[in-house]
C-alpha cells in the first residue's frame, strides 16, 4: 500500500468508503477488507454504522495500530461541547480508543470553524484523536480552517472522481501539504461504464474502476476510499498498486471533462448541484 505523508499523518492512498453500508453485512464487508489488505476505513456519525464498523475492526486479524480508522463530526455537532460529546460516543461505538483523523463533515454558515477546530484539538490533546481534517471545504473554507487550527489540518475530503475536477483545490492542498481524500471516486458506479477508461484499462488487463481508482491515487497528495461492499469489488479496488498510467493517459483522463464546462459548473451553487457529475 503506498501512503500520502501530511502534517505528521501516514495515510494509505486506497481505503474502504462504508456510506450507505449499514447492518451486520457491513461489519462483514469491514473484516473482509481489512483480510484483503486494506488498511484505512471511512466512517461517519451520520453513516449510522460505527458501531458495526467497528464489530469488523475486532473481528479482522489485524492490529488496531495498523489501521488508519476515520470518523467525521456531522453538522449538529459542530458546537465546542456537541464535538467533545459526539466524538466520545463515536469513540464507544467504534469501540476504539483513538480515531486516527477526526473530520469536521461540512461546514456550518453558523459555527464558526475556530470554536470546532479548537474542541477537535482539544480531542487530540487527550489522545482520543491523531489527526484533523475536513470534508466539503472550499479552497478558501480550507484556507480558513488551516489559519484557525494550533495544528495541521491534514486532510479534505471532498468529491472527486474522473468526472469531476478539482484541479483548484488539489493544487492548494499540495501547497498546503494537506492530503485531499477523493469521496465517491467511482462517481457512485457511474465510472463502471466509462468507455475512455476501460479503453485504457484494456492495455493493463483493468477495469474501468481500477482506472479511475488509479488515476485519483497516481495524483500527488490524492487519497481514494471507494465504497463497495462485497468481496469481487473490494479486491478489484485494492487491485490498483501494480500498473502507472503515462503522463498522456493521466491528461486524457484528466481533459475528457472539458475544463470551461468544469469551471461554469463548479461556480453553481452546491444545492443546485444534485445532478451526477
Ligand atoms: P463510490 O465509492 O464512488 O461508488 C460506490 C458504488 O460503486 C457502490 O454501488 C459499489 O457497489 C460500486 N462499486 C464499488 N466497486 C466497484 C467495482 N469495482 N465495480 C463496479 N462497481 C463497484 O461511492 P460513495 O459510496 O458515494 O463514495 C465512497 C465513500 O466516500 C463513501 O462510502 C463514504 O465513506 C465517502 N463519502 C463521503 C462523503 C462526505 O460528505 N464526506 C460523501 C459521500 C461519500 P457495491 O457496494 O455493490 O460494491
Amino acid at each position: 500500500m503506498e501512503h500520502v505523508e501530511v502534517g505528521g499523518a501516514r495515510i494509505p492512498k486506497l481505503g474502504l468508503g462504508t456510506w450507505q453500508n449499514t447492518g451486520p453485512g457491513c461489519a462483514e464487508t469491514v473484516r473482509t477488507a481489512l483480510d484483503l489488505g486494506y488498511r484505512h476505513i471511512d466512517t461517519a456519525q451520520a453513516y449510522d454504522n460505527e458501531s458495526k464498523v467497528g464489530e469488523g475492526l475486532a473481528a479482522a486479524d489485524v492490529d488496531r495500530e495498523d489501521v488508519f480508522l476515520t470518523t467525521k463530526v456531522w453538522r449538529s455537532n459542530l458546537r465546542r461541547e456537541d464535538v467533545l460529546r459526539s466524538a466520545r460516543e463515536s469513540l464507544d461505538r467504534l469501540d476504539v480508543e483513538y480515531v486516527d483523523l477526526l473530520l469536521v463533515h461540512w461546514p456550518h454558515p453558523r459555527v464558526p470553524i475556530e470554536e470546532t477546530v479548537g474542541a477537535m484539538t482539544d480531542l487530540q490533546s487527550e489522545g482520543l484523536v491523531t489527526h484533523i481534517g475536513v470534508s466539503n471545504f472550499t479552497r478558501s473554507q480550507l484556507r480558513e480552517a488551516i489559519r484557525v487550527s494550533e495544528g495541521p489540518i491534514v486532510a479534505d475530503q471532498v468529491l472527486y472522481h474522473p468526472l469531476k475536477d478539482q484541479s483548484d483545490l488539489r493544487a492548494f492542498c499540495v501547497e498546503n501539504d494537506v492530503a485531499l481524500t477523493a469521496y465517491s471516486p467511482l462517481a457512485h458506479g457511474a465510472v463502471i461504464d466509462d468507455e475512455r477508461l476501460a479503453e485504457i484499462g484494456d492495455r493493463y488487463g483493468k477495469t474501468a474502476a481500477q482506472v479511475a481508482l488509479r488515476w485519483l491515487v497516481q495524483q500527488e497528495h490524492v487519497v481514494a476510499i471507494p465504497k463497495a461492499t462485497g468481496r469481487d469489488h473490494l479486491e478489484e479496488n485494492l487491485d490498483v498498486f501494480d500498473f502507472s498510467l503515462t503522463d498522456a493517459e493521466m491528461q486524457r483522463i484528466h481533459d475528457r471533462n472539458p475544463g470551461l464546462e468544469r469551471r461554469l459548473r463548479n461556480l453553481v451553487p452546491s444545492i443546485m448541484r444534485r445532478v451526477p457529475i
